[in-house]
Protein backbone atom coordinates (compact mmCIF):
# COMPACT_ATOMS: atom_id res chain seq x y z
CA UNK A 1 0.00 0.00 0.00
CA UNK A 2 2.72 2.22 0.73
CA UNK A 3 5.80 0.68 -0.91
CA UNK A 4 6.05 3.44 -4.03
CA UNK A 5 5.79 6.23 -1.40
CA UNK A 6 8.18 4.80 0.81
CA UNK A 7 11.98 6.09 0.51
CA UNK A 8 13.71 3.34 -1.04
CA UNK A 9 16.64 3.17 1.49
CA UNK A 10 13.36 2.83 4.34
CA UNK A 11 12.05 -0.32 2.47
CA UNK A 12 15.85 -1.83 2.80
CA UNK A 13 16.34 -1.24 5.98
CA UNK A 14 12.71 -3.02 6.68
CA UNK A 15 13.41 -5.73 4.60
CA UNK A 16 17.35 -6.49 6.24
CA UNK A 17 15.36 -6.50 9.66
CA UNK A 18 13.12 -9.16 8.03
CA UNK A 19 15.52 -11.26 6.53
CA UNK A 20 17.51 -11.73 9.83
CA UNK A 21 14.16 -12.94 11.33
CA UNK A 22 12.88 -10.19 13.52
CA UNK A 23 9.33 -8.27 13.24
CA UNK A 24 10.01 -4.37 12.35
CA UNK A 25 7.25 -1.98 11.57
CA UNK A 26 7.05 2.09 10.62
CA UNK A 27 5.02 3.44 13.52
CA UNK A 28 3.72 6.97 14.21
CA UNK A 29 3.79 10.11 12.52
CA UNK A 30 5.69 8.78 9.18
CA UNK A 31 2.60 6.30 9.11
CA UNK A 32 -0.22 9.52 9.63
CA UNK A 33 1.82 11.56 7.31
CA UNK A 34 1.59 8.87 4.73
CA UNK A 35 -2.15 8.11 4.97
CA UNK A 36 -2.42 11.99 4.65
CA UNK A 37 -0.92 12.28 1.54
CA UNK A 38 2.46 14.10 3.32
CA UNK A 39 5.83 13.81 2.73
CA UNK A 40 6.80 12.25 6.47
CA UNK A 41 9.39 14.37 8.32
CA UNK A 42 11.30 11.60 10.20
CA UNK A 43 10.89 7.95 10.25
CA UNK A 44 10.50 5.30 13.02
CA UNK A 45 10.95 1.74 13.14
CA UNK A 46 10.19 -0.45 15.99
CA UNK A 47 11.36 -3.94 16.27
CA UNK A 48 11.62 -7.55 17.55
CA UNK A 49 15.19 -6.54 17.52
CA UNK A 50 17.06 -5.38 20.50
CA UNK A 51 19.60 -2.63 20.21
CA UNK A 52 22.84 -4.95 19.63
CA UNK A 53 21.20 -6.82 17.07
CA UNK A 54 20.24 -3.29 15.25
CA UNK A 55 23.72 -2.35 15.28
CA UNK A 56 24.67 -5.64 13.89
CA UNK A 57 22.55 -5.84 11.08
CA UNK A 58 23.38 -2.33 10.05
CA UNK A 59 27.16 -2.42 10.62
CA UNK A 60 27.62 -0.85 6.96
CA UNK A 61 25.47 2.27 8.31
CA UNK A 62 26.67 5.20 10.08
CA UNK A 63 24.78 4.60 12.92
CA UNK A 64 23.86 6.76 16.27
CA UNK A 65 22.94 5.69 20.32
CA UNK A 66 20.15 8.02 20.34
CA UNK A 67 18.73 6.94 23.59
CA UNK A 68 20.30 3.64 24.63
CA UNK A 69 18.59 3.53 27.96
CA UNK A 70 15.16 3.26 26.55
CA UNK A 71 16.44 1.39 23.33
CA UNK A 72 16.48 3.84 20.84
CA UNK A 73 18.91 3.59 17.76
CA UNK A 74 19.05 6.39 15.01
CA UNK A 75 20.36 4.94 11.77
CA UNK A 76 21.86 7.61 9.32
CA UNK A 77 21.06 7.57 5.57
CA UNK A 78 22.21 9.59 2.85
CA UNK A 79 18.65 11.58 2.76
CA UNK A 80 16.45 9.92 5.65
CA UNK A 81 17.33 9.38 9.49
CA UNK A 82 15.60 6.29 10.82
CA UNK A 83 14.59 5.94 14.80
CA UNK A 84 15.02 2.24 15.80
CA UNK A 85 13.15 0.94 19.10
CA UNK A 86 13.25 -1.81 20.18
CA UNK A 87 9.52 -3.61 21.34
CA UNK A 88 8.83 -6.01 23.39
CA UNK A 89 5.13 -6.33 22.07
CA UNK A 90 3.91 -4.25 18.82
CA UNK A 91 0.80 -3.68 20.63
CA UNK A 92 2.30 -2.89 23.74
CA UNK A 93 4.33 -0.14 22.41
CA UNK A 94 1.39 1.17 20.35
CA UNK A 95 -0.86 1.37 23.57
CA UNK A 96 1.89 3.91 24.67
CA UNK A 97 2.03 6.48 21.77
CA UNK A 98 0.02 9.42 22.39
CA UNK A 99 -2.99 9.99 20.02
CA UNK A 100 -4.93 7.25 18.00
CA UNK A 101 -3.76 9.26 14.57
CA UNK A 102 -0.03 8.73 15.76
CA UNK A 103 -0.63 4.84 16.93
CA UNK A 104 -0.73 3.38 13.42
CA UNK A 105 1.93 0.14 12.35
CA UNK A 106 2.56 -0.58 9.12
CA UNK A 107 4.40 -3.70 7.28
CA UNK A 108 4.72 -4.95 3.94
CA UNK A 109 3.72 -8.66 5.49
CA UNK A 110 0.96 -7.66 7.72
CA UNK A 111 -0.29 -4.36 5.93
CA UNK A 112 -1.22 -1.68 8.09
CA UNK A 113 -1.96 -2.19 11.89
CA UNK A 114 -4.81 -0.33 13.35
CA UNK A 115 -5.20 -1.14 17.23
CA UNK A 116 -6.55 2.36 17.97
CA UNK A 117 -9.17 3.26 15.31
CA UNK A 118 -6.21 5.54 14.53
CA UNK A 119 -7.97 5.23 10.32
CA UNK A 120 -11.23 6.28 11.02
CA UNK A 121 -9.62 9.43 13.23
CA UNK A 122 -7.29 10.15 10.52
CA UNK A 123 -10.83 10.40 7.88
CA UNK A 124 -12.68 12.11 10.35
CA UNK A 125 -9.84 14.45 11.80
CA UNK A 126 -10.31 13.61 15.23
CA UNK A 127 -7.26 14.08 17.91
CA UNK A 128 -8.12 11.70 20.34
CA UNK A 129 -5.70 10.24 23.14
CA UNK A 130 -4.92 6.89 23.16
CA UNK A 131 -6.62 5.02 26.40
CA UNK A 132 -7.97 6.86 29.26
CA UNK A 133 -7.19 10.68 28.45
CA UNK A 134 -6.82 11.74 31.78
CA UNK A 135 -4.15 8.95 32.58
CA UNK A 136 -2.10 9.63 29.59
CA UNK A 137 -2.20 13.73 30.67
CA UNK A 138 -0.95 12.84 34.25
CA UNK A 139 1.72 10.66 32.31
CA UNK A 140 3.38 13.23 30.12
CA UNK A 141 1.48 16.16 30.71
CA UNK A 142 3.18 17.40 27.87
CA UNK A 143 0.30 15.73 25.44
CA UNK A 144 -1.76 18.13 26.17
CA UNK A 145 0.60 20.76 23.71
CA UNK A 146 1.13 18.16 21.58
CA UNK A 147 -2.74 17.92 21.12
CA UNK A 148 -2.74 21.27 20.08
CA UNK A 149 0.23 21.23 17.72
CA UNK A 150 -1.55 18.37 15.65
CA UNK A 151 -4.77 20.03 15.80
CA UNK A 152 -2.50 23.46 14.15
CA UNK A 153 -0.94 21.12 11.94
CA UNK A 154 -3.36 18.96 10.62
CA UNK A 155 -6.57 21.40 11.24
CA UNK A 156 -7.93 18.30 13.06
CA UNK A 157 -11.18 19.18 15.57
CA UNK A 158 -9.69 17.56 19.09
CA UNK A 159 -12.03 15.28 20.67
CA UNK A 160 -14.59 16.21 23.41
CA UNK A 161 -13.20 14.02 26.21
CA UNK A 162 -9.66 14.27 25.22
CA UNK A 163 -10.09 18.17 25.22
CA UNK A 164 -12.14 18.20 28.48
CA UNK A 165 -9.29 16.49 30.22
CA UNK A 166 -6.85 19.14 28.38
CA UNK A 167 -8.23 21.97 30.01
CA UNK A 168 -8.73 19.77 33.50
CA UNK A 169 -5.48 18.73 33.33
CA UNK A 170 -3.64 21.72 31.92
CA UNK A 171 -1.98 22.98 35.62
CA UNK A 172 0.39 19.83 35.20
CA UNK A 173 1.94 21.70 32.30
CA UNK A 174 4.55 22.80 35.28
CA UNK A 175 5.56 19.66 35.80
CA UNK A 176 7.04 19.54 32.20
CA UNK A 177 10.77 20.84 31.73
CA UNK A 178 10.26 24.38 29.89
CA UNK A 179 12.73 23.05 26.80
CA UNK A 180 9.84 20.56 25.72
CA UNK A 181 7.33 23.20 25.77
CA UNK A 182 8.97 25.65 24.13
CA UNK A 183 9.58 23.02 21.40
CA UNK A 184 5.73 22.32 21.28
CA UNK A 185 5.10 26.09 21.35
CA UNK A 186 7.24 26.85 18.02
CA UNK A 187 5.10 24.55 16.31
CA UNK A 188 2.12 25.33 17.29
CA UNK A 189 2.84 29.22 16.12
CA UNK A 190 3.67 28.59 13.09
CA UNK A 191 0.44 27.10 11.40
CA UNK A 192 -0.79 30.71 10.15
CA UNK A 193 -4.65 30.94 10.39
CA UNK A 194 -4.56 27.33 12.20
CA UNK A 195 -2.73 28.57 14.77
CA UNK A 196 -5.14 31.97 15.37
CA UNK A 197 -7.79 29.39 15.72
CA UNK A 198 -5.81 27.18 18.48
CA UNK A 199 -4.71 29.82 20.63
CA UNK A 200 -8.03 31.24 20.42
CA UNK A 201 -9.73 28.20 21.57
CA UNK A 202 -7.12 27.05 24.20
CA UNK A 203 -5.97 30.11 25.33
CA UNK A 204 -6.35 29.09 28.86
CA UNK A 205 -3.32 26.33 28.36
CA UNK A 206 -1.36 28.63 26.83
CA UNK A 207 -1.31 31.47 29.79
CA UNK A 208 -0.82 28.47 31.97
CA UNK A 209 2.71 28.17 30.08
CA UNK A 210 3.39 31.57 29.72
CA UNK A 211 1.35 33.71 32.28
CA UNK A 212 2.27 36.93 31.12
CA UNK A 213 -0.23 36.71 27.45
CA UNK A 214 -3.32 36.55 30.28
CA UNK A 215 -2.61 40.34 30.86
CA UNK A 216 -3.26 40.98 27.23
CA UNK A 217 -6.55 42.92 26.76
CA UNK A 218 -8.95 41.60 24.02
CA UNK A 219 -8.12 43.90 21.36
CA UNK A 220 -4.22 43.06 21.80
CA UNK A 221 -4.57 39.72 21.82
CA UNK A 222 -6.99 39.38 18.63
CA UNK A 223 -4.71 41.63 17.29
CA UNK A 224 -2.02 39.76 17.61
CA UNK A 225 -3.48 36.47 16.43
CA UNK A 226 -4.26 38.13 13.36
CA UNK A 227 -0.74 38.84 13.02
CA UNK A 228 0.17 35.45 13.27
CA UNK A 229 -2.50 33.92 11.27
CA UNK A 230 -0.60 35.89 7.69
CA UNK A 231 2.77 34.50 9.27
CA UNK A 232 3.26 30.54 8.66
CA UNK A 233 6.46 29.83 8.25
CA UNK A 234 8.74 32.07 10.11
CA UNK A 235 9.15 31.44 13.75
CA UNK A 236 11.27 34.64 14.49
CA UNK A 237 8.57 36.87 13.17
CA UNK A 238 5.78 34.71 14.86
CA UNK A 239 7.81 35.27 18.03
CA UNK A 240 7.34 38.98 17.45
CA UNK A 241 4.34 39.21 16.81
CA UNK A 242 3.34 36.93 19.64
CA UNK A 243 6.19 38.62 22.52
CA UNK A 244 5.18 42.25 21.09
CA UNK A 245 3.13 43.38 23.82
CA UNK A 246 5.08 41.26 26.71
CA UNK A 247 8.13 41.60 28.07
CA UNK A 248 9.64 39.52 25.63
CA UNK A 249 12.98 38.95 27.20
CA UNK A 250 12.36 38.24 30.52
CA UNK A 251 9.71 35.75 29.05
CA UNK A 252 12.03 33.82 26.20
CA UNK A 253 15.12 33.60 28.71
CA UNK A 254 13.02 31.31 30.58
CA UNK A 255 11.56 29.34 27.83
CA UNK A 256 15.38 28.92 26.96
CA UNK A 257 14.95 30.74 23.58
CA UNK A 258 19.20 31.16 21.93
CA UNK A 259 20.47 34.52 22.89
CA UNK A 260 20.36 35.42 19.25
CA UNK A 261 16.46 34.79 18.81
CA UNK A 262 16.24 36.60 21.64
CA UNK A 263 17.69 39.94 20.10
CA UNK A 264 16.90 39.43 17.05
CA UNK A 265 12.98 39.70 18.63
CA UNK A 266 13.48 42.63 20.50
CA UNK A 267 15.02 44.42 17.39
CA UNK A 268 11.95 43.25 15.53
CA UNK A 269 9.31 44.72 17.83
CA UNK A 270 11.12 47.69 18.20
CA UNK A 271 10.83 48.32 14.89
CA UNK A 272 7.40 46.82 14.10
CA UNK A 273 5.55 49.94 13.73
CA UNK A 274 7.98 50.87 10.82
CA UNK A 275 5.85 52.70 7.77
CA UNK A 276 7.78 51.90 5.08
CA UNK A 277 8.23 54.70 2.65
CA UNK A 278 9.51 53.82 -0.99
CA UNK A 279 12.76 56.26 -0.32
CA UNK A 280 16.50 54.99 -1.12
CA UNK A 281 17.80 56.92 2.02
CA UNK A 282 14.84 55.76 4.63
CA UNK A 283 15.58 52.15 3.39
CA UNK A 284 19.25 52.63 3.78
CA UNK A 285 18.99 53.69 7.28
CA UNK A 286 16.83 51.30 8.17
CA UNK A 287 18.48 48.23 6.68
CA UNK A 288 21.39 50.10 8.77
CA UNK A 289 19.43 50.09 12.05
CA UNK A 290 17.91 46.64 12.15
CA UNK A 291 20.11 43.99 9.00
CA UNK A 292 18.71 42.60 5.68
CA UNK A 293 17.29 39.69 7.18
CA UNK A 294 15.09 41.67 9.55
CA UNK A 295 14.03 44.46 6.95
CA UNK A 296 13.11 41.41 4.65
CA UNK A 297 11.04 40.01 7.52
CA UNK A 298 9.02 43.28 8.28
CA UNK A 299 8.33 43.66 4.51
CA UNK A 300 7.33 40.59 4.62
CA UNK A 301 4.89 40.86 7.36
CA UNK A 302 2.95 44.22 6.08
CA UNK A 303 3.23 42.42 2.68
CA UNK A 304 1.29 39.44 3.96
CA UNK A 305 -0.96 42.15 5.88
CA UNK A 306 -2.30 43.89 2.68
CA UNK A 307 -2.59 40.44 0.95
CA UNK A 308 -4.70 39.30 2.86
CA UNK A 309 -6.71 42.56 3.24
CA UNK A 310 -6.98 42.21 0.14
CA UNK A 311 -8.25 38.88 -0.17
CA UNK A 312 -11.01 39.48 2.67
CA UNK A 313 -12.00 42.91 0.78
CA UNK A 314 -13.03 40.66 -2.71
CA UNK A 315 -14.67 38.34 0.24
CA UNK A 316 -17.13 41.00 1.47
CA UNK A 317 -17.67 42.21 -1.77
CA UNK A 318 -18.50 38.69 -3.60
CA UNK A 319 -20.99 37.55 -1.00
CA UNK A 320 -22.31 41.30 -0.55
CA UNK A 321 -21.82 41.40 2.94
CA UNK A 322 -23.48 44.38 4.85
CA UNK A 323 -20.91 47.44 5.81
CA UNK A 324 -23.30 50.92 5.43
CA UNK A 325 -26.69 51.58 6.72
CA UNK A 326 -28.02 51.06 2.78
CA UNK A 327 -27.14 47.83 3.31
CA UNK A 328 -28.69 47.04 6.48
CA UNK A 329 -31.91 44.98 6.39
CA UNK A 330 -33.78 47.13 8.27
CA UNK A 331 -34.61 50.61 8.38
CA UNK A 332 -35.78 53.39 10.46
CA UNK A 333 -39.60 53.49 9.07
CA UNK A 334 -39.78 49.28 10.19
CA UNK A 335 -38.19 50.51 13.70
CA UNK A 336 -41.54 52.96 13.90
CA UNK A 337 -43.53 50.06 12.63
CA UNK A 338 -42.65 48.42 15.91
CA UNK A 339 -43.21 51.50 18.07
CA UNK A 340 -39.92 53.37 18.21
CA UNK A 341 -40.83 56.83 18.34
CA UNK A 342 -39.54 59.36 15.28
CA UNK A 343 -36.13 60.74 16.59
CA UNK A 344 -32.54 60.43 16.58
CA UNK A 345 -32.47 57.41 19.02
CA UNK A 346 -33.86 55.59 15.80
CA UNK A 347 -30.67 56.85 13.90
CA UNK A 348 -28.37 55.32 16.95
CA UNK A 349 -30.71 52.03 17.39
CA UNK A 350 -29.41 51.99 13.51
CA UNK A 351 -25.82 52.30 13.89
CA UNK A 352 -25.63 49.78 17.13
CA UNK A 353 -27.60 47.36 15.11
CA UNK A 354 -25.32 47.91 12.09
CA UNK A 355 -22.09 47.29 14.44
CA UNK A 356 -23.35 44.14 15.62
CA UNK A 357 -23.89 43.23 11.94
CA UNK A 358 -20.47 44.24 11.23
CA UNK A 359 -18.36 42.34 14.09
CA UNK A 360 -20.69 39.30 12.74
CA UNK A 361 -22.40 39.03 15.70
CA UNK A 362 -25.83 38.94 14.16
CA UNK A 363 -26.61 38.30 10.75
CA UNK A 364 -28.23 41.23 8.34
CA UNK A 365 -31.80 39.59 8.35
CA UNK A 366 -35.10 41.43 9.33
CA UNK A 367 -36.48 39.12 11.69
CA UNK A 368 -33.02 38.72 13.48
CA UNK A 369 -32.17 42.84 13.49
CA UNK A 370 -36.02 43.41 14.79
CA UNK A 371 -35.83 40.30 17.59
CA UNK A 372 -32.51 42.86 18.34
CA UNK A 373 -34.20 45.70 18.22
CA UNK A 374 -36.78 44.74 20.63
CA UNK A 375 -33.94 44.19 23.35
CA UNK A 376 -33.38 47.85 23.15
CA UNK A 377 -37.45 48.88 23.93
CA UNK A 378 -36.39 49.55 28.00
CA UNK A 379 -33.59 52.28 26.68
CA UNK A 380 -35.33 54.29 24.14
CA UNK A 381 -39.39 54.03 24.96
P1 LIG B 1 6.61 15.19 13.47
O1 LIG B 1 6.03 15.25 12.13
O2 LIG B 1 6.69 16.50 14.15
O3 LIG B 1 7.89 14.42 13.57
P2 LIG B 1 5.55 12.97 14.94
O4 LIG B 1 4.16 12.46 15.12
O5 LIG B 1 6.52 12.10 14.22
O6 LIG B 1 5.48 14.40 14.30
P3 LIG B 1 7.42 12.96 17.06
O7 LIG B 1 7.56 13.93 18.19
O8 LIG B 1 8.51 12.83 16.07
O9 LIG B 1 6.05 13.30 16.38
O10 LIG B 1 7.16 11.54 17.72
C1 LIG B 1 7.10 10.33 16.96
C2 LIG B 1 6.01 9.41 17.51
O11 LIG B 1 6.32 9.04 18.85
C3 LIG B 1 4.63 10.06 17.56
O12 LIG B 1 3.94 9.93 16.34
C4 LIG B 1 3.98 9.29 18.69
O13 LIG B 1 3.52 8.04 18.25
C5 LIG B 1 5.14 9.04 19.65
N1 LIG B 1 5.30 10.09 20.68
C6 LIG B 1 6.10 11.17 20.64
N2 LIG B 1 6.02 11.89 21.76
C7 LIG B 1 5.15 11.26 22.55
C8 LIG B 1 4.64 11.50 23.88
N3 LIG B 1 5.01 12.58 24.59
N4 LIG B 1 3.76 10.61 24.37
C9 LIG B 1 3.38 9.53 23.67
N5 LIG B 1 3.80 9.25 22.45
C10 LIG B 1 4.69 10.09 21.88
MG1 LIG C 1 8.46 12.49 13.95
Amino acid sequence: MFENKMARDICKLMDKLHQEGFEAYLVGGCIRDLILGKEPEDWDICTSAIIDEIKRCFSEYKVVETGIKHGTLTVILEEDQVEMTTFISLKEDLSRRDFTINSLAYSKETGLIDYFGGLEDIKKGIIRAVGDARKRFFEDPLRILRAIRFSALLGFEIENKTEQQMLECKTLLQNVSIERITSEFNKILCQGEKTKNVLNKYSQIIFEVIPEAKKMDIDDWNKTLNAISVISDDIILNLTLFFHSLPSEKIMERMRYDKKTIKTVKILIENLDYNFVPDRSSIKRLLNKIGVENFRRLLKLNNNVIKKTEELLEEILDNQQCFSLQALAIDGDDLKSIGFKEGKEIGLLLNDLLNKVIDEEIANEKTKLIEEAKKCYHIFL
